[in-house]
């Protein structure tokens, strides 16, 4: 039997981690065993499953390259098909129509439960049973005519062939049901595994409260496709052994579910930044190079090429997130950036600062090679010469041509910059700040 897993999101114009993860999971699982992903859109509430809400997510989906293998299927074509099968589970006498919400309220259709224990394997969590006297009958056919989730769910499955269904374990209590269904269309169980939940630190359900929660804001703020995905894979399991950083053919090498966790997974923001940083200096100079391209653009930051082969070293191993690097080389590349008012003032407005930079710029403007080397060369004398410490010499003079205290390496920046642009920028500072 060939494995065909699937993701069912309901697009709501968000789209959860968690519900991320599990599409990963099935992702991965399916690449695992040779076998197929799908896309099921569980798109019935059609208020909620706008044009728009599918676009963000099929655009998730590819940003953290989550390709299905088959074209996907929306719930919301397949009516009809749902409301015979209920009609059938009517003639065969396993669903009956009645009174739900009390008189008036229009009859629906509700399914029979079996009246026995239901029992099943769960391949994450082990045997779970549910007692037959805590099963009612429940509604797969509102009163308006519409199937309910349950069903559609079901015999969506069915129609796609699914043997695995791995979802969050919010849905075990749906589990129960569905199982039921299962047998009353006289159709094979797929194996259920379900995931934990993703807790916060107070192992509550992890949500835009406690901070990024969507794949669009991750996206939006910086993080790489490669690493959210590599992140979400070890939230809830591990290849166990130590690896974390992990490419995406030896996650598929070691996905089993067996190893993922039965208890709640919580989130830790700060290992995500860890490994979005890895990822990007694991990026390729040429990937790197466009990342840069496209994040100046957005900035309205005007780069030639020969200036990005000038900025780009600079940056490189500083950046921790892809919104950091318009900010990064704004100086580098323009000079309306600003002071920072605090580096300001506890490094610039200092006794004595105002000599310094005025012996700096002497030295600046006669130094015979405007290049690193002999600008630390030239600075580091002066320090020792001027009795003063680095803290009383730097820190003002990078503050000068950058506005901020810290950022790239300071003779590389003053070498890329230019002796006359250093000059420039010392004099606008000095007159600003001094005069
Ligand atoms: N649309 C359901 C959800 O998003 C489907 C759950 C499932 O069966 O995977 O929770």
């Amino acid at each position: 039997m060939s494995v065909r897993t699937r993701f069912a999101p309901s697009p709501t114009g968000h789209v959860h981690i968690g519900n991320m993860r599990a599409a990963i999971y099935n992702w991965l699982f399916a690449r695992h065993h040779g076998g197929a992903f799908l896309l099921r859109v569980e798109d019935t509430d059609r208020e909620r499953s706008t044009p728009e809400a599918i676009d963000t997510l099929l655009r998730a989906m590819e940003w953290l390259g989550l390709e299905a293998d088959e074209a996907p299927l929306y719930q919301s074509t397949r009516m009809e098909a749902h409301l015979a099968a209920a009609e059938r589970l009517m003639e065969l006498g396993l669903a009956y129509r009645a009174e739900k919400g009390g008189a008036g309220s229009g009859e629906c259709v509700l399914f029979r439960m079996p009246g026995r224990t239901i029992s099943f394997e769960d391949a994450i969590k082990g045997t779970l049973t549910k007692a037959a006297e805590n099963m009612e009958d429940f509604v797969i056919v509102r009163s308006n005519g519409t199937p309910v989730f349950h069903l559609a769910n079901v015999l969506d499955d069915i129609e796609q062939g699914v043997t695995h269904v791995i979802r969050g374990d919010d849905h075990i209590e749906n589990t129960y049901r569905h199982i039921a269904l299962y047998e009353a269309l006289g159709a094979e169980l797929p194996v259920f595994g379900h995931l934990p939940m993703i807790v916060n630190g107070q192992g509550k359900p992890y949500s835009k409260r406690d901070g990024d929660a969507f794949v669009g804001d991750f996206r939006a703020n910086g993080f790489l496709g490669d690493a959210l995905f590599n992140y979400l894979v070890l939230l809830g399991w591990s290849p166990g052994d130590d690896r974390e950083i992990m490419s995406r053919d030896e996650m598929v090498e070691a996905f089993v579910l067996e190893k993922c966790q039965s208890s709640a997974a919580q989130v830790d923001l700060k290992k995500l930044s860890w490994m979005n940083y890895e990822y990007i200096l694991q990026l390729s100079d040429a990937s790197f190079r466009s990342a840069t391209r496209e994040a100046l653009s957005v900035a309205e930051i005007a780069a030639t090429e020969e200036q990005l082969d000038a900025v780009i070293p600079l940056i490189r191993e500083r950046v921790k997130t892809l919104t950091e690097i318009a900010p990064l080389c704004r100086f580098l590349l323009r000079d309306d950036y600003a002071y920072n008012e605090k580096a300001v003032a506890k490094k610039l407005l200092k006794e004595g600062v105002q000599e310094t930079l005025a012996a700096l710029r002497e030295l600046l403007l006669e130094v015979s090679s405007f290049d690193a080397p002999t600008l630390n060369r030239l600075l580091h004398d002066y320090v020792e010469r001027s009795g003063k410490g680095f803290g009383a010499v730097m820190p003002p003079l990078r503050i000068c041509i950058s506005g901020e205290q810290g950022g790239p390496d300071l003779c590389p920046v003053l070498e890329v910059l230019g002796r006359d642009e250093v000059i420039r920028r010392l004099d606008r500072a000095v007159e600003m700040f001094f005069d």
